[in-house]
Protein backbone atom coordinates (compact mmCIF):
# COMPACT_ATOMS: atom_id res chain seq x y z
CA UNK A 1 0.00 0.00 0.00
CA UNK A 2 1.66 3.41 -0.84
CA UNK A 3 0.01 5.42 1.43
CA UNK A 4 2.08 7.91 3.81
CA UNK A 5 1.77 7.31 7.81
CA UNK A 6 -1.41 8.60 9.26
CA UNK A 7 -1.28 11.76 11.73
CA UNK A 8 -1.08 8.95 14.66
CA UNK A 9 2.11 7.89 13.01
CA UNK A 10 0.22 4.35 12.12
CA UNK A 11 -1.84 2.75 10.01
CA UNK A 12 -5.13 1.42 11.04
CA UNK A 13 -6.64 4.72 10.32
CA UNK A 14 -6.47 4.18 6.29
CA UNK A 15 -8.70 1.15 7.24
CA UNK A 16 -11.68 3.38 8.83
CA UNK A 17 -13.86 5.24 6.70
CA UNK A 18 -13.55 9.00 8.00
CA UNK A 19 -12.23 11.12 5.46
CA UNK A 20 -9.36 13.06 5.92
CA UNK A 21 -6.01 13.74 4.70
CA UNK A 22 -8.04 14.05 1.05
CA UNK A 23 -9.35 17.09 -0.76
CA UNK A 24 -12.92 17.18 -0.44
CA UNK A 25 -13.88 18.29 -4.28
CA UNK A 26 -16.22 15.61 -5.94
CA UNK A 27 -14.23 12.14 -6.69
CA UNK A 28 -10.55 13.87 -5.86
CA UNK A 29 -7.86 11.51 -4.79
CA UNK A 30 -5.31 14.55 -4.22
CA UNK A 31 -3.35 13.90 -0.93
CA UNK A 32 -0.43 16.70 -1.64
CA UNK A 33 -0.62 20.71 -0.84
CA UNK A 34 -3.98 20.89 0.23
CA UNK A 35 -5.52 23.88 1.22
CA UNK A 36 -7.77 24.37 3.51
CA UNK A 37 -11.20 26.45 3.81
CA UNK A 38 -10.27 30.02 5.83
CA UNK A 39 -13.33 29.98 7.12
CA UNK A 40 -13.92 26.64 9.38
CA UNK A 41 -10.18 25.09 8.86
CA UNK A 42 -11.34 21.77 8.78
CA UNK A 43 -11.71 20.47 5.55
CA UNK A 44 -9.23 20.70 2.48
CA UNK A 45 -9.00 21.06 -1.07
CA UNK A 46 -6.60 20.74 -3.61
CA UNK A 47 -7.22 24.17 -5.04
CA UNK A 48 -9.90 26.80 -5.57
CA UNK A 49 -11.68 24.76 -8.60
CA UNK A 50 -12.73 21.77 -6.38
CA UNK A 51 -13.58 24.71 -3.24
CA UNK A 52 -15.99 26.18 -5.60
CA UNK A 53 -17.42 22.81 -6.67
CA UNK A 54 -18.15 21.64 -3.21
CA UNK A 55 -19.48 24.52 -2.52
CA UNK A 56 -22.98 24.46 -2.11
CA UNK A 57 -22.67 20.97 -0.69
CA UNK A 58 -19.96 22.17 2.54
CA UNK A 59 -21.21 26.27 2.79
CA UNK A 60 -24.32 25.30 5.43
CA UNK A 61 -21.98 23.59 7.62
CA UNK A 62 -19.28 25.76 7.11
CA UNK A 63 -21.23 28.73 8.08
CA UNK A 64 -22.23 26.61 11.58
CA UNK A 65 -18.92 26.37 12.24
CA UNK A 66 -18.02 30.20 11.48
CA UNK A 67 -20.75 31.33 13.35
CA UNK A 68 -20.24 29.00 16.73
CA UNK A 69 -16.81 29.69 16.56
CA UNK A 70 -17.37 33.73 16.23
CA UNK A 71 -19.55 33.18 19.62
CA UNK A 72 -17.09 31.21 21.12
CA UNK A 73 -15.08 34.23 20.94
CA UNK A 74 -17.29 36.88 22.09
CA UNK A 75 -18.49 34.74 25.49
CA UNK A 76 -14.47 34.16 26.04
CA UNK A 77 -13.90 38.39 25.65
CA UNK A 78 -16.91 38.49 28.02
CA UNK A 79 -15.74 36.52 30.43
CA UNK A 80 -12.40 37.62 30.72
CA UNK A 81 -13.62 41.42 30.78
CA UNK A 82 -15.21 40.61 34.31
CA UNK A 83 -13.38 41.80 37.28
CA UNK A 84 -13.43 38.81 40.00
CA UNK A 85 -16.64 39.34 42.10
CA UNK A 86 -18.25 36.54 44.27
CA UNK A 87 -19.86 35.17 41.94
CA UNK A 88 -16.52 34.32 39.79
CA UNK A 89 -12.69 35.37 40.41
CA UNK A 90 -10.88 37.50 37.62
CA UNK A 91 -8.86 35.62 34.89
CA UNK A 92 -10.71 32.26 35.21
CA UNK A 93 -8.53 30.89 33.20
CA UNK A 94 -5.11 30.83 35.18
CA UNK A 95 -7.57 31.83 38.58
CA UNK A 96 -10.36 28.75 38.28
CA UNK A 97 -9.26 25.88 35.91
CA UNK A 98 -11.27 22.96 36.85
CA UNK A 99 -13.41 24.73 38.57
CA UNK A 100 -15.84 25.84 35.34
CA UNK A 101 -19.23 25.88 35.57
CA UNK A 102 -19.19 26.35 39.11
CA UNK A 103 -18.71 30.02 38.54
CA UNK A 104 -21.69 30.78 37.49
CA UNK A 105 -20.38 33.54 34.40
CA UNK A 106 -18.21 30.41 32.86
CA UNK A 107 -21.44 28.69 31.48
CA UNK A 108 -22.26 30.76 29.14
CA UNK A 109 -18.45 30.36 27.76
CA UNK A 110 -18.67 26.71 28.09
CA UNK A 111 -21.64 26.62 26.39
CA UNK A 112 -21.26 28.13 23.15
CA UNK A 113 -18.02 25.63 23.69
CA UNK A 114 -19.83 22.81 23.64
CA UNK A 115 -21.88 24.29 20.32
CA UNK A 116 -18.38 24.34 18.42
CA UNK A 117 -17.98 20.58 18.97
CA UNK A 118 -21.55 20.16 17.89
CA UNK A 119 -20.92 22.23 14.98
CA UNK A 120 -17.51 20.69 13.69
CA UNK A 121 -18.88 17.08 13.85
CA UNK A 122 -21.63 18.03 11.32
CA UNK A 123 -18.30 18.06 9.40
CA UNK A 124 -16.98 14.29 8.76
CA UNK A 125 -13.50 14.95 8.22
CA UNK A 126 -10.65 13.97 10.05
CA UNK A 127 -9.66 17.91 11.02
CA UNK A 128 -13.21 18.16 12.36
CA UNK A 129 -13.00 15.35 14.53
CA UNK A 130 -9.59 16.32 15.91
CA UNK A 131 -10.41 19.66 16.83
CA UNK A 132 -13.93 18.46 18.63
CA UNK A 133 -11.59 16.33 20.25
CA UNK A 134 -9.43 18.64 21.35
CA UNK A 135 -12.19 20.90 22.49
CA UNK A 136 -14.02 18.36 24.61
CA UNK A 137 -10.51 17.63 26.58
CA UNK A 138 -10.00 20.76 27.02
CA UNK A 139 -13.59 21.11 28.45
CA UNK A 140 -13.13 18.28 30.46
CA UNK A 141 -9.78 20.03 32.14
CA UNK A 142 -11.91 23.49 33.12
CA UNK A 143 -14.54 21.45 34.38
CA UNK A 144 -13.94 17.71 35.37
CA UNK A 145 -16.59 17.36 37.07
CA UNK A 146 -18.45 17.83 33.42
CA UNK A 147 -21.78 18.91 33.83
CA UNK A 148 -22.46 19.05 29.70
CA UNK A 149 -21.09 14.89 29.24
CA UNK A 150 -18.69 15.64 27.21
CA UNK A 151 -17.37 12.14 28.45
CA UNK A 152 -19.56 10.77 26.36
CA UNK A 153 -18.74 11.62 23.20
CA UNK A 154 -15.01 11.63 23.72
CA UNK A 155 -13.85 7.45 23.55
CA UNK A 156 -16.16 8.18 19.52
CA UNK A 157 -13.48 10.23 18.52
CA UNK A 158 -10.84 8.59 19.61
CA UNK A 159 -12.22 5.64 17.70
CA UNK A 160 -13.22 7.38 14.94
CA UNK A 161 -9.28 8.87 14.85
CA UNK A 162 -8.27 5.23 15.02
CA UNK A 163 -7.45 6.07 18.42
CA UNK A 164 -8.24 2.86 20.74
CA UNK A 165 -6.05 2.48 23.21
CA UNK A 166 -6.84 6.18 24.15
CA UNK A 167 -10.45 5.58 23.90
CA UNK A 168 -10.21 2.28 26.18
CA UNK A 169 -8.18 4.43 28.58
CA UNK A 170 -10.44 7.24 28.58
CA UNK A 171 -14.01 5.09 29.32
CA UNK A 172 -11.59 3.30 32.02
CA UNK A 173 -10.93 6.28 33.91
CA UNK A 174 -14.25 7.50 34.41
CA UNK A 175 -15.70 4.00 35.29
CA UNK A 176 -13.66 3.43 37.69
CA UNK A 177 -11.36 5.96 39.44
CA UNK A 178 -13.95 8.42 38.28
CA UNK A 179 -16.94 7.07 38.97
CA UNK A 180 -15.35 5.86 42.80
CA UNK A 181 -16.86 6.92 46.04
CA UNK A 182 -15.57 10.02 47.17
CA UNK A 183 -13.35 11.04 44.51
CA UNK A 184 -12.77 14.97 44.91
CA UNK A 185 -13.91 16.56 41.66
CA UNK A 186 -13.15 19.85 43.37
CA UNK A 187 -9.86 19.41 44.00
CA UNK A 188 -7.10 20.29 41.48
CA UNK A 189 -4.43 17.67 43.49
CA UNK A 190 -6.89 15.02 42.44
CA UNK A 191 -5.65 12.64 39.20
CA UNK A 192 -7.06 12.81 36.31
CA UNK A 193 -7.16 11.07 33.20
CA UNK A 194 -4.29 9.27 34.49
CA UNK A 195 -4.61 6.09 32.99
CA UNK A 196 -2.45 4.97 29.93
CA UNK A 197 -1.94 1.93 28.16
CA UNK A 198 -4.22 -0.16 30.22
CA UNK A 199 -4.96 -3.63 28.97
CA UNK A 200 -7.91 -3.83 26.40
CA UNK A 201 -8.31 -7.22 27.01
CA UNK A 202 -9.16 -7.85 30.18
CA UNK A 203 -12.40 -8.52 31.31
CA UNK A 204 -15.78 -6.13 30.77
CA UNK A 205 -15.85 -6.12 34.40
CA UNK A 206 -13.04 -3.77 34.85
CA UNK A 207 -15.07 -0.85 33.42
CA UNK A 208 -18.37 -2.14 33.18
CA UNK A 209 -19.65 -0.35 36.27
CA UNK A 210 -23.53 -0.02 37.50
CA UNK A 211 -23.06 3.34 36.25
CA UNK A 212 -21.70 3.07 32.73
CA UNK A 213 -23.85 5.07 30.21
CA UNK A 214 -25.26 3.43 27.19
CA UNK A 215 -22.66 5.18 25.10
CA UNK A 216 -19.74 4.23 27.15
CA UNK A 217 -21.23 0.66 26.58
CA UNK A 218 -21.27 0.96 23.11
CA UNK A 219 -17.95 1.96 22.81
CA UNK A 220 -16.55 -0.39 24.68
CA UNK A 221 -18.16 -2.97 22.36
CA UNK A 222 -16.93 -1.08 19.36
CA UNK A 223 -13.46 -1.82 20.64
CA UNK A 224 -13.28 -5.04 21.55
CA UNK A 225 -14.72 -6.26 18.18
CA UNK A 226 -11.90 -4.30 16.16
CA UNK A 227 -9.84 -6.20 18.29
CA UNK A 228 -11.22 -9.23 17.80
CA UNK A 229 -11.39 -8.75 13.92
CA UNK A 230 -7.59 -7.83 14.05
CA UNK A 231 -7.28 -10.86 16.25
CA UNK A 232 -9.10 -13.20 13.68
CA UNK A 233 -7.09 -11.17 10.49
CA UNK A 234 -3.70 -12.48 12.43
CA UNK A 235 -4.66 -16.00 12.68
CA UNK A 236 -6.50 -16.17 9.64
CA UNK A 237 -3.10 -14.87 7.71
CA UNK A 238 -0.42 -16.87 9.85
CA UNK A 239 -2.46 -19.78 8.39
CA UNK A 240 -1.86 -19.54 4.95
CA UNK A 241 0.78 -22.26 3.78
CA UNK A 242 3.38 -19.42 2.61
CA UNK A 243 2.92 -17.47 5.95
CA UNK A 244 4.25 -20.45 8.35
CA UNK A 245 6.96 -19.43 10.96
CA UNK A 246 6.35 -15.67 10.06
CA UNK A 247 7.88 -13.63 12.82
CA UNK A 248 7.17 -10.37 14.51
CA UNK A 249 8.31 -7.97 11.60
CA UNK A 250 6.16 -10.01 9.27
CA UNK A 251 2.72 -9.74 11.15
CA UNK A 252 3.54 -6.38 12.14
CA UNK A 253 3.19 -5.46 8.04
CA UNK A 254 -0.04 -7.31 8.32
CA UNK A 255 -1.11 -5.37 11.07
CA UNK A 256 0.01 -2.45 9.23
CA UNK A 257 -1.89 -3.32 6.00
CA UNK A 258 -5.19 -4.34 7.54
CA UNK A 259 -5.60 -3.97 11.86
CA UNK A 260 -8.39 -1.50 12.39
CA UNK A 261 -7.41 -0.37 15.96
CA UNK A 262 -4.46 0.27 17.37
CA UNK A 263 -3.78 -1.66 20.27
CA UNK A 264 -1.47 -3.80 18.70
CA UNK A 265 1.19 -1.98 17.58
CA UNK A 266 2.21 -1.85 21.53
CA UNK A 267 1.50 -5.55 21.71
CA UNK A 268 4.43 -7.23 20.96
CA UNK A 269 3.60 -9.68 23.48
CA UNK A 270 0.75 -10.78 21.38
CA UNK A 271 1.97 -9.98 18.16
CA UNK A 272 4.74 -12.60 18.51
CA UNK A 273 2.44 -15.62 19.54
CA UNK A 274 1.48 -18.22 17.11
CA UNK A 275 -2.11 -18.53 18.59
CA UNK A 276 -4.74 -16.10 19.91
CA UNK A 277 -7.09 -18.50 19.85
CA UNK A 278 -7.60 -18.21 23.15
CA UNK A 279 -7.61 -14.17 23.05
CA UNK A 280 -10.32 -15.02 20.64
CA UNK A 281 -12.37 -17.07 22.51
CA UNK A 282 -12.51 -15.04 25.84
CA UNK A 283 -12.76 -11.94 23.17
CA UNK A 284 -15.94 -13.15 21.83
CA UNK A 285 -17.29 -14.17 25.46
CA UNK A 286 -16.57 -10.90 26.64
CA UNK A 287 -18.83 -9.26 23.40
CA UNK A 288 -21.52 -11.64 24.34
CA UNK A 289 -21.70 -10.57 27.53
CA UNK A 290 -21.63 -6.69 26.46
CA UNK A 291 -24.07 -7.43 23.40
CA UNK A 292 -26.52 -9.16 25.92
CA UNK A 293 -26.37 -6.30 28.71
CA UNK A 294 -27.22 -3.71 26.11
CA UNK A 295 -29.83 -5.66 24.72
CA UNK A 296 -31.24 -6.04 28.19
CA UNK A 297 -30.48 -2.19 29.22
CA UNK A 298 -31.45 -0.57 26.37
CA UNK A 299 -33.49 -2.77 24.46
CA UNK A 300 -33.44 -0.39 21.79
CA UNK A 301 -30.26 0.54 20.58
CA UNK A 302 -29.10 -2.14 18.22
CA UNK A 303 -32.36 -2.54 16.11
CA UNK A 304 -31.22 1.61 16.12
CA UNK A 305 -28.18 0.22 14.64
CA UNK A 306 -29.89 -1.65 12.16
CA UNK A 307 -32.31 0.98 11.11
CA UNK A 308 -30.74 4.26 11.17
CA UNK A 309 -32.87 6.34 9.78
CA UNK A 310 -35.97 7.15 12.17
CA UNK A 311 -32.94 7.50 15.42
CA UNK A 312 -31.27 10.34 13.33
CA UNK A 313 -33.10 13.44 13.34
CA UNK A 314 -35.09 13.64 16.45
CA UNK A 315 -33.33 15.64 18.83
CA UNK A 316 -34.11 14.43 22.03
CA UNK A 317 -36.00 15.61 24.66
CA UNK A 318 -37.54 13.87 27.54
CA UNK A 319 -34.62 11.91 29.31
CA UNK A 320 -35.03 8.45 31.45
CA UNK A 321 -32.66 5.15 31.35
CA UNK A 322 -33.51 3.29 28.47
CA UNK A 323 -35.79 5.37 27.29
CA UNK A 324 -36.01 6.11 23.43
CA UNK A 325 -35.11 9.27 23.89
CA UNK A 326 -32.02 7.85 25.64
CA UNK A 327 -31.52 5.70 22.83
CA UNK A 328 -31.55 8.49 20.44
CA UNK A 329 -29.11 10.66 21.93
CA UNK A 330 -26.34 7.78 22.49
CA UNK A 331 -27.33 6.94 18.72
CA UNK A 332 -26.56 10.14 17.12
CA UNK A 333 -22.99 10.12 19.56
CA UNK A 334 -21.94 6.83 18.21
CA UNK A 335 -23.01 6.11 15.23
CA UNK A 336 -20.38 7.58 13.20
CA UNK A 337 -18.02 5.41 15.06
CA UNK A 338 -19.95 2.18 13.90
CA UNK A 339 -20.58 3.65 10.37
CA UNK A 340 -16.91 4.05 9.66
CA UNK A 341 -16.01 0.73 10.64
CA UNK A 342 -18.57 -1.41 8.68
CA UNK A 343 -16.72 -4.30 9.40
CA UNK A 344 -17.52 -3.77 13.78
CA UNK A 345 -20.78 -3.14 12.59
CA UNK A 346 -21.60 -5.86 10.45
CA UNK A 347 -20.21 -8.06 13.20
CA UNK A 348 -22.99 -6.68 15.90
CA UNK A 349 -25.51 -7.04 13.63
CA UNK A 350 -25.50 -10.76 13.63
CA UNK A 351 -24.83 -11.09 17.52
CA UNK A 352 -27.85 -9.29 18.25
CA UNK A 353 -31.10 -11.23 18.34
CA UNK A 354 -33.52 -8.27 17.68
ZN1 LIG B 1 -15.43 25.67 5.51
ZN1 LIG C 1 -9.55 18.11 -5.52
Amino acid sequence: MDLPPAPNGLSNRWNLGLHWGICSGPNCHIRNNLLKCGACRVILYCGTSHQKADQARHKSSCDIIKNASAELVQAEHDMRARPGDAYMPENPFETARGQFWFWKPTRPYMQKRFELTSALLNTRTGDAVEAALEHSLEMLHLNPGDNQSVRSQVPGLYLRLGRDQEAYDFIKWYNTIGSAAGYEWGNPESPFLNLHDENVFEGVNACNRIGIDLSHLAYLTSLKVRLLLDLQMLEKQSKKPSNRNADYDKKMEWIREDAISDVLYKRRDIVERSDWADLIADLNNQLKKLIKHVEERYKHYWPALKSPGRWAAAIPILYALGSPEEISLAFRQTRYCWAECPSALEFVKTQTST
